[in-house]
């Protein structure tokens, strides 16, 4: 069963000048079809620009599209009726950990999304407790959030959506204002929700070195999936890659250059470990 699926789905950014005349039309997202199985780890990467941000809006019904239609677990985002029931299935973490906390301390900000969904007081701290270690905050439950790093306030923002016990998350470039060890904690705690807790992440980055856990990946251009595949197959695309202007990682392009030169590494290198254990064996 798809969590997420879409068909021919198509969304227009309008500008009109200060008559209301229409100026121009963006076709941000172009008849996109996606289907997103329930508990996979799913990345959407793309240059900016390329309709990541448009398309992730479906998902939570913040646009409704222009043309064609995105379902979310079965429901049609466009139907009014099922506006809350799509919002507490499919969570959103947005790019800024400051624009999403709004508690003074870190479990209240946790339980705010639960408060809101009228859950009674002593299950929303079991889910406060559930959900701050399910991102390995729960030692900092206490902590006012602008004492945390931009990781751990992060991780603080999943855990508030995560409270809300969605089967999906959908996280906007949630790493794009951290640093590398901040960047790594955020990926590392949503790669376990989603194999511990089994919940469906579509993770939307344009750090290839993010998606490398993913079960599925899309590359999205001029809003339209350019690509799609496991992480090796992406990876083993450098020129393609490079068209769609994406930073292929050092380790992955390195690789590809001795292969041009004749070594007889595998395609799709990853990571360092992998490339080092390729050299051993040849
Ligand atoms: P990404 O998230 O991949 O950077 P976006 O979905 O934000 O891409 O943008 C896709 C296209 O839509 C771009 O050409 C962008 O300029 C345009 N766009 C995005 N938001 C708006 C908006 N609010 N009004 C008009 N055009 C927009
Ligand atoms: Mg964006």
């Amino acid at each position: 069963m798809d969590i997420i699926k879409t068909k021919d789905l198509t969304f227009e950014y309008i500008r009109r000048d200060e008559d209301g005349n229409v100026e121009g039309i963006t076709t941000a997202v172009d008849k996109v079809d996606l289907d997103i199985a329930k508990g996979s780890f799913v990345a959407i990467l793309g240059h900016n620009g390329s309709g990541k941000s448009t398309l992730a809006k479906h998902i939570n019904a913040i646009l409704n599209p222009t043309e064609g239609t995105m379902w979310v677990d079965g429901m049609d985002t466009t139907d009014q009726d099922k506006i809350w029931d799509i919002r507490q299935t499919a969570g959103m973490v947005f790019q800024n950990p400051d624009n999403q906390i709004i508690g003074q301390v870190v479990e209240e900000d946790v339980g705010f999304g639960p408060e809101n969904m009228g859950i009674p007081t002593r299950e929303i701290w079991e889910r406060v407790e559930e959900s701050l270690r399910a991102v390995g905050m729960y030692e900092y439950r206490k902590y006012s959030p602008n004492k945390l790093s931009g990781g751990q306030k992060q991780r603080v923002s999943i855990a508030g959506v995560l409270a809300m016990h969605p089967k999906c998350i959908v996280l906007d470039e949630p790493t794009a204002m951290l640093d590398p060890s901040g960047r790594r904690e955020v990926v590392r705690a949503v790669r376990a929700l989603n194999q511990v807790e089994g919940v469906t992440i579509i993770l939307i980055t344009h750090y290839m070195e993010e998606i490398i856990y993913a079960d599925r990946v899309f590359v999205m251009d001029s809003g339209k999936i350019a690509m799609e595949g496991t992480p090796r197959e992406i990876f083993s695309q450098v020129e393609r890659l490079k068209e769609l202007r994406l930073d292929v990682p050092q380790v992955t392009l390195l690789a590809y250059e001795l292969q041009k030169k004749g070594l007889r590494l595998p395609d799709g290198i990853l990571t360092v470990e992998e490339f080092a254990d390729a050299l051993e064996k040849l």
